[in-house]
């Protein structure tokens, strides 16, 4: 086993990685920019490490100087968190090039996945159910109006190199194609520097749905069921849970093997999740995520496990701690994010919390990187915490929700709380019948934004 690691994030996320860490007896390096000298990460690590200034590109994101922090302090090992490098391939090689450990899959599975038209023709190969589409790219308008008539509108077109939900456009009809084309391409070239794009056929009313899958990089694989988290805003999600409202046992158990055969065939190491759009009862296929999820936890919650331990286990070489047959669900979970946003426009709200208290009980956990006194700096993502409840049914965990987002104070700055208070009246909500149209149709009605 490793004896120190280093972890290339902040936030709630380096804490998490820590907090695994330190149970398992392994020392913690913590990186961070100047921005970050009093964050709570810096302050929870054995060690910390100054990489840079205040901009994400020239800390979080540069690699030369993670590679100096791990020299300097004979850290063995990079867990990358969610976001930052976590799906970079040339990061996890250059670490696997200078005789360290990435704790996550080989720079390889991250190249083949972060292409999406790659991604989709390696799962088609092994059995993964994908959306009906275009065979791999669509160099040009004629062959995008044809295709599109065959399968029928709508249709969506997507950038082979997206991500954050940028370089994606429907088109209703055949009059949208043209423009749908020519604003996907552009805005590809411009977000990606890769103009390249493919066609899908358009779903309607499809829910989210991800399952989790972990391999031991060795051949076998598991998956840990689904997740719903359909509930999103502009493609970003801020309410997610476990198991699916609605997902059948079966289901669960068909696309689950289908997922765990597929990467154990791979050879996949580590955490990764397979996202799917569902509809009429259908799996379809869009796209791979090579790393940890900031949903994770509701995993956690109903399995009982800790996918960060099981992450540092399998990348030091041991095997994983569980068998498919040991992984059984119990009760349902909640998490919600927790953003210093300013409502109803979502705008980032950065600031000085005045005042924090997280909410405790039974099936109660709050990932938070925040104190009393603690300046958000204004140059990250806006997420400041997960709420995270189990209960033994999802009617007691909305309850629990509902009663731990009372007990819970961020003051200070404005935060997405009272979003998740209203959405607690609406029974919609309650009964779990949503799709991923749901909420920014709910936020029109509430606020026309
Ligand atoms: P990104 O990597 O940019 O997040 P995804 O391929 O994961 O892109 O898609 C993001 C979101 O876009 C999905 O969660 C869904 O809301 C929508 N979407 C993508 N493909 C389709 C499709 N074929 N039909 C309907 N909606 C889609």
């Amino acid at each position: 086993m490793f004896e120190k690691i280093l972890i290339a994030n902040r936030g709630e996320i380096a804490l998490r990685v820590i907090r695994a860490a330190r149970e398992m007896g392994i020392a913690t390096v913590a990186v961070h920019s100047t921005a970050d000298a009093d964050a709570m990460h810096v302050r929870m690590a054995d060690e910390s490490v100054c990489i840079g200034p205040p901009s994400g590109t020239l800390s979080y994101l540069s690699i030369p100087a993670i590679m100096a922090a791990c020299e300097i302090t004979g850290a063995e090992a990079i867990h990358p968190g969610y976001g930052f490098l976590s799906e970079n391939a040339a990061f996890a090689q250059i670490i696997a090039d200078h005789g360290l450990t990435f704790i996550g899959p080989t720079a390889e599975h991250i190249r083949v996945m972060g292409d999406k038209i790659t991604a989709k023709d390696t799962m088609k190969a092994l059995g993964v159910p994908c959306v009906p589409g275009s065979d791999g790219g669509v160099p040009d308008l004629e062959t995008a109006r044809s295709l599109s008539a065959e399968m029928g509108y709508p249709v969506i077109i997507k950038a082979t190199a997206g991500g954050g939900g940028r370089g994606m456009k429907v088109a209703r009809n055949e009059s949208e194609i043209e423009s749908a084309f020519r604003t996907a391409r552009s805005e590809a070239k411009a977000a990606f520097g890769n103009d390249e794009v493919y066609i899908e056929k358009y779903l309607t009313t499809p829910r989210h749905i991800e399952i989790q899958v972990f391999g031991d990089g060795k051949g076998r694989a598991v998956h840990l069921g689904e997740r719903d988290c359909s509930l999103q805003r502009r493609h970003q999600k801020v309410f997610e849970e476990a198991p699916g409202p609605g997902i059948s046992e079966q289901e669960r158990a068909e696309i689950g093997a289908i997922c765990a055969n597929a990467v154990a065939k791979i050879n996949y190491i580590g955490a990764g999740t397979i996202e799917f759009l569902y509809e009429n009862g259908e799996f379809y296929f869009i796209e791979m995520n090579t790393r940890l999820q900031v949903e994770h936890p509701v995993t956690e919650g109903i399995f009982g496990v800790d996918l960060v331990r099981e992450q540092i286990r399998v990348a030091a070489g041991l095997p994983m701690s569980f068998e498919q047959d040991d992984l059984k669900i119990n009760g349902h979970a909640i998490e919600v994010r927790i953003n210093a946003e300013r409502l109803p426009n979502f705008s980032p709200c950065p600031g000085r919390i005045t005042q924090y208290h997280a909410p405790g009980g039974l099936g109660v956990r709050m990932d938070s990187a925040l104190y009393d006194g603690y300046s958000i700096p204004p140059y990250y993502d806006s997420l400041i915490g997960k709420l995270i409840v189990h209960g033994r049914d999802r009617k007691e965990a909305i309850a629990r929700l509902d009663r731990a987002l009372g007990e819970l104070i961020v003051d200070g700055v404005d935060t997405t709380v009272p979003l998740f208070h209203a959405l607690l009246q609406e029974p919609d909500i309650h009964t779990g019948s949503y799709n991923i149209h749901w909420l920014e149709k709910w936020l029109e009605g509430k606020f026309g934004a």
